[in-house]
């Protein structure tokens, strides 16, 4: 079986892995952005008693704090490092209900379909070969009634304005390279892959930056960051 892997992302993130936990650092947007999409699955799926993965976790921002809310959570990723230094932050910060795993979303999906109440797979999408196949192996591992969380980036001049030469190249807020225009995601595009995959779309929303405020919101405004929530018919 090929791995649906770039080794090239993977080695990037092992790279920053070290600092994934400080909230100064090129993970700040994700330390940011965490109580708001947090605040969403919650309100869509009650994460307590909720057994979960999250798919692409790195460092585990949001594995940590869905197992915080009392979810039974399995990070997984690809990348070594990152999942190191998660393994390392539930030990230090004394998070219950976590653990985390170096497998493939597909491998995990044939080894444990239907297993999940909730699947999650934030900010990763968009740094895979083939996204639509991590989808399909998303809607694999969820319990026929459970829900599916994905978040990405929009593909449109916007996105390519803001979320690349904005972000990396104005106001230094992420690493030049993080994101890869090409890679980026309509939001029907990733709604036709969720229907592929036998999933039906129930919510979206979109993320907003103030460069002002230097605050991240949730609303409607889908141009450039957005999440779907799906579910698996029961
Ligand atoms: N989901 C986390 C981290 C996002 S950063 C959050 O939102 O807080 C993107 C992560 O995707 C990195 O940890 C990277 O290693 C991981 N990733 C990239 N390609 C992957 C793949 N093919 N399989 C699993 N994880 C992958």
């Amino acid at each position: 079986m090929t791995i649906n892997a770039d080794p090239q992302e993977l080695a990037k993130f092992g790279e920053l892995a070290h600092r994934w936990w400080d909230p100064e650092s090129d993970f700040k947007p994700l330390h940011q952005i965490n109580p708001l999409r947090l605040a969403w699955i919650q309100q869509l799926s009650p994460l307590a008693g909720k057994r979960v993965v999250d798919v692409g976790c790195g460092g585990g921002i949001l594995s940590d704090s869905m197992a915080r809310a009392g979810a039974q959570v399995l990070g997984i990723d690809l990348s070594t490092k990152p999942l190191r230094v998660a393994e390392l932050h539930a030990m230090e910060a004394g998070t219950e209900g976590v653990e985390y795993r170096e497998v493939a979303v597909e491998a995990l999906a044939a080894e444990q379909p239907g297993s999940f109440d909730v699947v999650t797979c934030m900010e990763m999408l968009e740094h895979v070969p083939d996204p639509a196949s991590v989808v399909r192996a998303c809607a694999t591992l969820v319990k026929p009634g459970g829900w599916v969380f994905l978040s990405t980036l929009n593909r449109n001049a916007k996105a390519f304005l803001l979320a690349i030469v904005g972000a990396e190249y104005v106001m230094n807020m992420l690493p030049k390279g993080t994101h890869e225009y090409a890679r980026f995601l309509k939001p029907s595009e990733l709604a036709q892959f969720c229907r592929d995959a036998g999933l039906d779309l129930q919510a979206s929303r979109g993320l907003t930056y103030n460069p002002v405020t230097q605050r991240y919101s949730l609303g409607s405004d889908t141009d450039v960051n957005y999440l779907m929530a799906c579910r698996r018919p029961g």
